[in-house]
This record gives structure tokens, C-alpha cells and sequence, in this order.
């Protein structure tokens, strides 16, 4: 193996130099201003014309004819068509066949990691996509820059194992280019290095007019470990045209955001009453494309002064004047994201995908506030839809849906608002500040914006101009969890020396018994032996599903995992290698996880098609007892929905639908089913399993399955919860375990009505009688014991007692529920004396409760904690307290009116 380091690969031009450079003529120059080398046909450049080098020289002066989105994506599309490219749909915009991220942020993660690893085949080869992209790590830019973008489509040629690579690539990427009527001397291939997920390569990025459209990634080694790089075998090409920017530079208008949706602008600034200073605009963009706005306030102060030098105007005018076209920007971007996710089934929440589409929701809405024209975010929504509708009909099948998700956080936010104004008043007058952390939490817990605390304190705050891409960071990381993988928590064990296990549980489903070899035996960390067979009929755990238990040669198994191919069986007992032993499941046990699982599937249907698509598995799981689904919904269900989504299952139940399972391969699935496969997570391998019921559902699935509906019997939902904002948690039985769960809730019926004494049609009528006698009962206890107390309060104070020091002491036994009623009639008493103590015990139950006060100069001679303390300990209790005020108690009740009276009389003689 040659593991080469950086400084081998990087700047070494032959890395760089390709065919096309060597035969046209192309020189290769180091940039007068940055020092890195680019590739040119005018031998004249001294500047690698990329900004800070340069400045964009296409506004105002495109080098090309005007075209629109649909007219770019086309044409890119066919040109690499007529060159031997397939044409592939786009993915969704969430990641959904992957758990290490979670939206597609550029088109070669369609094909990670099973394609770009070697282990699947592309689903053509080349090919040519245009994948939505959603990124949130230049957030604070959009709308800034003229060039940024959340959500953007990404074009690309993508080529695998070798099929063509550098020579090609960049050859192709310059015919593209010439083909649109890019001149040649205007584009410049700089050279740069790209390194991700474990791949590196050289690449060229494609300048022109200071503009970057393109960007040509050579994948060509694995690594860097430990610095080093190891060639790859298959070599992939990955490159990346973004669409917005070639509409752009064919425009030559004074923001990308102006190029892509002219008509939308118009209507914002025309409904907020903005002119659209247009030249001030193109400076800006040019000026602002020097500078990263992201790296702190003091950059967008520095374009703010450049921009007011060269136009002769006040930096305050120029500020005034673009910030509310930044707005503006930011919301044409903004909604367009909003619409793909939600499309593609994100439901607003307060969890990954969903936190991060509920920011760019709030924000919109934010946004349009500050331009007074915040009731608009609907009408918006649904000329944005209209707007993408032709080249993605699939967001017209998702507007009611998208729109009745926003309506229902616009509401949530007005909520949020309401109760923030209070939140961040109390805040700010206890600190008298708020800092940065005070910020983001007041966005993550309550949901609050920095505009909206600034609005609230009526104080300008200094918000960090990285605010949003950082909250946005920390929930971006997050992955997927896999909820349908099979993972086994001791991957550290090393099984690749052992066969793969026969997994017969596969084969047939209904396999009870079987005999099987024993390949190995493992120590096991607990009682028993860890088995190795040739094949198992026993399921391991995954996927949501439990283990299986039964017996190996008449001994317990007590659990089952499986580690890459290999299943491991916890068994008791001692086995040998060699031996040949008789398996047998819990059969009871395994239909009952299989009619759970079947009926998963089915619930999750029904959901779908009641409420739509952005139902999406989030969670699952299927015991013996009781199944549960998790599901993204953004409302609580009510009750005559949960009784249809019953009737519905137990519709699919009675028609006895076939469920099909079948292996296919990964390509052929996704082609045939899309990503609505995908619902239990990310599912490894070349080959998936896809589990089919009959024009109901579809999904790839490792779990065990009966072979028809009508097997599965009887559905019940026993329970619905809301487990957080966005997700519900639906709990049912199945067949014989529903029927035990309706048996219970008859028992308790049964139980209530031998109680009451009553008939089962009157039970509610006599429920009701026995509430409103037990309220009548409580009220006339209440008067008696408060009569009972008035007589006990004389007794207290006929048998007062005075110490030589003069100090009262009123002390005795009362009735009461609890402290709060002793401290009240204890307070009453102290009212009536000058320099006074009481002491007052009450029995609740079986227990004693002692309450003592005091007042004036008894203070100083007696202390109301350590009295109660002290009476309380020959309780066989405790308690304490201040000078004033005691509380306690102890287990014996019955010794209390003794003890007290003993107490007494013992400090009155002391004093
Ligand atoms: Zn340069
Ligand atoms: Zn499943």
C-alpha cells in the first residue's frame, strides 16, 4: 500500500493538469493576489478572479442570454443526456437513507454511502441529477450576500468506478459552459483541494466573472489516517453546478435572489411600500462578495462603509436602504426552503428536521413582521407552491397539507410571542442585560427570536452575526434514530471468523423446530453459554421487534442478538462445539411479536392515508404484550379520529391482504417505491428486504411478518399520547392480547358495578349519585369538625397556663387534615395572647402532627422548632423550625395528648 501525504498530492500539477489543458493551450498561473494557481487559455490573467481577488464583473453585463430556472435545469439535463448521461429524478431534500445526517446538502450524498463505497451499484452510470439541496450552515448570509442560498438545486455529472474522470470531467464542464455561450477566455479552473466522509481529491473549481458556478471534485483517495492517503480502486466523480448562480450570471442582476424570483420580490416590496434601490443593491452584492459575512458584525459594517465611499452616500443611508432588501431576500429564500421540507414530509417540531424547519418558519414570519406585512405568509406559501409546481408536481400534492402545517405554527408562534413578552421582561430585570447564551436559550426553550427579545426590552442587543447558523448547528448534528436496524451493542466481539448464520426465520416465518449444529460456544458474562449454530429459527432483537425466546435441548433462551451475520443465542446450560441440538420457539410468543409487527405496518398505512404524508414513522416498537407506533403529526389526535384509524386497520385485517416480503435490490426498491421505503430509518446493504401489504404499505423492513392480514385478528389502540411537540405515540393490541385488554376493561366495569350495587346500563347514573352524596358528606364533616374545634379551642383556653416569666401557653389537642389547618388555628390562638406559645397536636390516621408558635418575649424563652422537635422525638418522629414557628410529626398517634401533656407541665416547671 503507497500512502502518499498531502504535500504529495495537493499542490502538484499534475494533479491538476488535464488533457484538455495540454492540448488547447492552457497555462497554468499563481494568483498575483491569493498565491494559489489556476488554469486559463489568456495568458494574460495575473488574478485567479475569484473574489477577494476580483470583483463579480457580471452584474449589470451578463456574459450569456437570459434564462429562467426551469430553462437552465433543462438544458443542463439533456446536454449531459446527448453525452451519455441517465438522467436521475432528485432524492428528497430530507436524508432519509441516511442516519449520519439528516437533509441532502449536496447530490453526491444521494449516493452515500452504498454507491461512493463501492458496495452498491449507482442507478446509472453516468449520470446526471438536479438535487434540492438544504444547508443551514451560511443561514446568517442568506439574504446578505446576494449569493447564499438555504435551499438551492444542485446539477451534477456524477461518474463511478472509473467510468470516465478527470480529463473528461473538466472537458465536459467547459463544453457546458461554452454551450450556454460562456467565452473562453472568461472561465477559470482554480485549482483547490476537497477532502469529506472519508474521501479526497484534487478539484477544480470553475470560475467566471468572479462567479463560481461549478465545482469538479476528482475523488480519487481514501483518507487522510494519520495525515496519509491511500488511492482508490473505483474513482468517483463528483461534481456540482449550482443552478441559482447560472441563472444568475445569465441575468447579470444585482442579487442571485433577484435572478431566481423576480416576480415574488416585486409583490413583497410592493406590498411593504419599498422602492428597489437597484444600483445601491448591485454595489452592495459586489462589495459584500469580498467579505464572508458570517465572521462577525465588524464585516457587514466594513461592506456598509465601502459601499457608502464609492456611492458617496451616508453609511447610515446605505444601511437603512439595505436592510429591509436583505429582509425581503431572506423571506424569498426562506419560503422556498420551507416548502421542499414540509414537502418532503418534515413536520415543525422541536427536534431535528423539524426544529430546523420551525426556525426558518419563525424566522419567515419574523421577517414579514418587521415589514408589516406578516399576514402574508400564507398567500406567499401557496404562490411559491404554484411557482415550483411544474417541475415538482409532487408540492401541489402536498399543499393543503404544507399550508394547514404553517397555519398551525403561525398560531403556535402568536402563542410563543404572548408568553415570551412576560419571560423576557422577567429576565432582563433581574440581569439587566441579556447575553448570547441568554439568547439562544431563550430561542430553544421558549422559542423566542433575538428581534422579538430586543422588541420586548426595548434595548438594542448585540446579536451575534453567527446567531442562527450556531442554533442551527446544534441540531444538525443529530442523526436519525435507526429505529429498524439491527445493531448489536457488542460489535466489539470479532464473529467475521464464523459462517454467516442461516437466518431460517426468513425462509419461513412459521418455522417452530428445527435442528441445528453448533458451530461455537462463547463464554457468556452471566449464567450459561453463548451460542454459534449453522442456522436459527430464533428472531434477534432489532428493528423494533423483541428477541425470541424458547428453548435450545429442552434449555431456556434467554436472549438473542445478531452481530454483523452472525446470531448469537444466550442459552442456560452447557453445550460443545460439534454438537447437533433441537431448537424450539415460544411459539405463542413469536406469532404474537408477528401479528404486532404486521399490524405496525398496517397502523402506519392507515395513518398516512388519513392524514397525509408528512406521516412519518419516527419510533417503534412490538413486545408480546402491546406494539407502539411513534409518528410526526403537529395535532393531538381526537377521539373520532382514533376509532376511524381503528376501523380502518381492522378493515385491511378482514380483507386478508397478502403480505409479500421480498429481497431487492437497493436501486430497484428506491426506484419502484421511493424513499416512503425508509420509514423504519436507514437500512444497510446492497440488498434490502421490502415488506409489502397489498395496496396498503410498503417498507423495508428485517422484522417477521405474517403471511396474511386477516392473521394478525382483532386491532385495538389502548392508549394515544402527544411524547413531544410534533411526535404522537400510539399504543394497540392485537388479536388474543386485544381481546384481554377489552376482557380488563370489562372486569373493571364489572368490578364497579358489584361496588355500587347497581345494574351495568345504570352504573354512570349511580357513579354520579355517589360523587354528589360524597361532596354533600365532605361539606357537613367539614362543619362538624369545625365545631368539634371551637369546643376543643375553649377547652384550650380554660386550662391556659401562665409561667412565673409571665408567659402564656395555650397547648392542647384539635382535629385537622393536615399542617395548613393546624398552623391556621394555631395562629388563632397566638392572636389572643400578648407574649404567647402554643402548642397543638392533631392525629391524621395513625400518626401524630405537632404545630407550635410563638410570639413577643416567649421567643426568647422558648424555641417553637426545638419544641416540636423534642415532642416529636417521643413520637418516635422528628421535626423542627425556627424560633417562631415549628412542624413535625411521628408514627405514634396514640401516645401524642400524654406527650404533649407531659411536655408541658415539664417547661412550665423548668421556667
Ligand atoms: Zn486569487
Ligand atoms: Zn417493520
Amino acid at each position: 500500500m503507497n500512502m502518499l501525504r498531502k504535500e504529495e498530492l495537493a499542490s502538484r500539477r499534475e494533479q491538476y493538469e488535464v488533457e484538455m489543458f495540454r492540448e488547447e493551450g492552457w497555462v497554468r498561473r499563481k494568483c498575483a493576489k491569493c498565491g494559489k494557481y489556476f488554469w486559463t487559455i489568456d495568458p494574460d490573467r495575473n488574478d485567479c478572479g475569484e473574489p477577494p481577488c476580483a470583483e463579480y464583473s457580471f452584474i449589470g453585463n451578463p456574459p450569456i442570454r437570459k434564462m429562467d430556472w426551469n430553462e437552465v435545469r433543462e438544458k443542463f439535463l439533456s446536454f449531459f443526456e446527448r453525452r451519455g448521461h441517465e438522467r436521475v429524478s432528485r432524492y428528497p431534500v430530507v436524508a432519509r437513507w441516511r442516519d449520519d445526517v439528516l437533509f441532502t446538502g449536496a447530490s453526491i450524498m444521494c449516493f452515500q454511502p452504498w454507491v461512493t463505497s463501492g458496495e452498491v451499484d449507482p442507478p446509472a452510470n453516468p449520470l446526471v441529477i438536479s438535487q434540492p439541496c438544504v444547508r443551514f450552515p451560511d443561514l446568517d448570509n442568506v439574504g446578505k450576500t446576494g449569493r447564499h442560498f438555504t435551499m438551492f438545486e444542485m446539477m451534477a455529472h456524477h461518474a463511478f468506478n472509473n467510468v470516465y474522470f478527470k480529463d473528461e470531467t473538466v472537458r465536459l464542464g467547459f463544453e457546458w459552459l461554452k454551450s450556454i455561450g460562456v467565452k473562453e477566455d472568461d472561465i477559470v479552473f482554480k485549482e483547490d483541494w476537497w477532502e469529506g466522509g472519508g474521501n479526497a481529491g484534487p478539484d477544480h473549481e470553475v470560475i467566471v466573472r468572479g462567479l463560481e458556478l461549478a465545482t469538479l471534485v476528482h475523488m480519487a483517495y481514501e483518507g487522510p489516517v494519520n495525515g496519509r492517503y491511500l488511492e482508490m480502486k473505483n474513482k468517483v466523480v463528483d461534481t456540482g453546478y449550482g443552478l441559482n448562480r447560472h441563472v444568475w450570471i445569465s441575468k447579470g442582476s444585482p442579487t442571485g435572489y433577484d435572478a431566481m424570483f423576480p416576480k415574488l420580490l416585486k409583490y413583497l416590496r410592493a406590498e411593504s411600500g419599498l422602492d428597489f434601490p437597484s444600483d445601491l443593491i448591485s454595489e452592495y452584492t459586489k462589495v459584500a462578495g469580498k467579505y464572508d459575512l458570517s465572521g462577525g458584525r465588524s464585516n457587514r459594517t466594513k461592506v456598509i462603509e465601502e459601499v457608502s465611499l464609492r456611492l458617496d452616500m451616508d453609511p447610515k443611508e446605505v444601511e437603512m436602504e439595505v436592510t429591509p432588501q436583505e429582509m425581503v431576500y431572506a423571506i424569498s429564500d426562506h419560503t422556498r426552503a420551507i416548502i421542499f421540507m414540509l414537502g418532503d414530509g418534515v413536520v415543525p417540531s422541536n427536534a431535528r428536521e423539524g426544529y430546523l424547519a420551525r426556525l426558518l418558519i419563525r424566522r419567515s414570519i419574523r421577517l414579514l413582521k418587521s415589514l408589516g406585512i406578516e399576514d402574508l405568509l400564507i398567500e406567499i406559501i401557496s404562490k411559491r407552491i404554484s411557482e415550483v409546481k411544474d417541475p415538482f408536481p409532487e408540492m401541489l400534492d402536498m399543499e393543503d397539507e404544507i399550508i394547514e402545517m404553517i397555519s398551525h405554527e403561525q398560531k403556535k408562534y402568536y402563542a410563543t410571542i404572548k408568553k415570551g413578552r412576560e419571560i423576557v421582561k422577567r429576565l432582563y430585570s433581574k440581569k439587566g442585560k441579556i447575553t448570547r447564551e441568554d439568547l439562544e436559550k431563550l430561542y430553544d426553550s421558549h422559542g423566542l427570536l433575538p428581534e422579538e427579545v430586543m422588541e420586548f426590552t426595548g434595548k438594542k442587543i448585540d446579536v451575534p452575526e453567527d446567531f442562527l447558523s450556531k442554533i442551527a448547528e446544534k441540531h444538525s448534528s443529530s442523526s436519525r434514530e435507526g429505529q429498524e436496524q439491527t445493531r448489536s451493542k457488542k460489535v466489539d466481539l470479532d464473529v467475521k471468523k464464523y459462517p454467516k448464520t442461516e437466518l431460517l426465520y426468513y425462509t419461513d416465518p412459521y418455522l417452530k423446530e428445527v435442528n441445528a449444529l453448533v458451530i461455537d460456544v462463547l463464554p457468556s458474562e452471566n449464567e450459561g453459554s453463548v451460542l454459534i449454530l449453522d442456522r436459527t429459527i430464533f428472531y434477534p432483537e432489532g428493528g423494533g421487534q423483541e428477541a425470541d425466546t424458547g428453548k435450545i435441548n429442552g434449555r431456556k433462551v434467554k436472549h438473542v442478538e445478531k452481530v454483523g451475520g452472525v446470531v448469537l443465542h444466550l442459552v442456560e446450560g452447557k453445550f460443545s462445539p460439534g454438537e447437533v441440538v433441537k431448537c424450539q420457539l415460544d411459539w405463542e410468543r413469536r406469532i404474537q411479536l408477528m401479528r404486532h409487527h404486521t399490524a405496525t405496518h398496517i397502523l402506519l398505512g392507515a395513518l398516512r392515508r388519513k392524514f397525509g404524508k408528512h406521516i412519518w414513522q419516527a419510533g417503534a416498537h412490538k413486545s408480546e404484550n402491546y406494539a407502539r407506533l411513534d409518528v410526526t403529526h403537529y395535532l393531538p389526535l381526537n377521539k373520532d379520529e382514533i376509532r376511524e384509524i381503528e376501523d380502518s386497520c381492522n378493515r385491511v385485517i378482514m380483507e386478508n391482504r397478502e403480505v409479500r416480503t421480498t429481497w431487492m435490490e437497493r436501486n430497484e426498491a428506491e426506484r419502484k417505491y421511493g424513499f416512503v421505503l425508509y420509514q423504519g430509518g436507514a437500512v444497510p446493504g446492497r440488498k434490502i428486504r421490502v415488506v409489502e401489504i397489498e395496496d396498503w404499505d410498503i417498507e423495508a423492513c428485517g422484522g417477521t411478518h405474517v403471511h396474511r392480514t386477516g392473521e394478525v385478528g382483532f386491532f385495538k389502540i389502548s392508549r394515544v399520547d402527544r411524547i413531544q411537540d410534533g411526535v404522537i405515540r400510539i399504543e394497540f393490541k392485537v388479536g388474543p392480547k386485544a381481546v384481554d385488554y377489552i376482557r380488563e376493561l370489562e372486569d373493571t366495569i364489572e368490578e364497579a358495578v358489584s361496588l355500587l350495587n347497581t345494574k351495568k346500563e345504570d352504573l354512570i347514573q349511580a357513579l354520579s349519585k355517589k360523587i354528589s352524596d360524597l361532596k354533600d358528606t365532605k361539606k357537613k364533616y367539614a362543619k362538624l369538625m369545625s365545631e368539634i374545634n371551637d369546643l376543643l379551642l375553649e377547652e384550650i383556653r380554660d386550662k391556659k397556663i401562665t409561667t412565673k416569666d409571665g408567659i402564656n401557653i395555650f397547648y392542647g389537642l384539635i382535629h385537622a387534615e393536615n399542617d395548613k389547618e393546624m398552623l391556621d388555628l394555631a395562629e388563632l390562638l397566638l392572636k389572643e395572647l400578648d407574649d404567647g406559645l402554643v402548642i397543638l397536636g392533631a392525629r391524621i390516621g395513625e400518626k401524630a402532627r405537632v404545630v407550635s408558635l410563638s410570639k413577643g418575649r416567649a421567643k426568647s424563652v422558648f424555641h417553637a422548632g426545638e419544641i416540636v422537635r423534642e415532642i416529636c422525638s417521643k413520637l418516635s418522629g422528628g421535626g423542627g423550625g425556627s424560633k417562631e414557628k415549628g412542624i413535625g410529626g411521628g408514627p405514634k398517634g396514640h401516645e401524642l395528648p400524654r406527650v404533649i401533656e407531659e411536655y408541658v407541665l415539664r417547661i412550665c416547671e423548668g421556667s
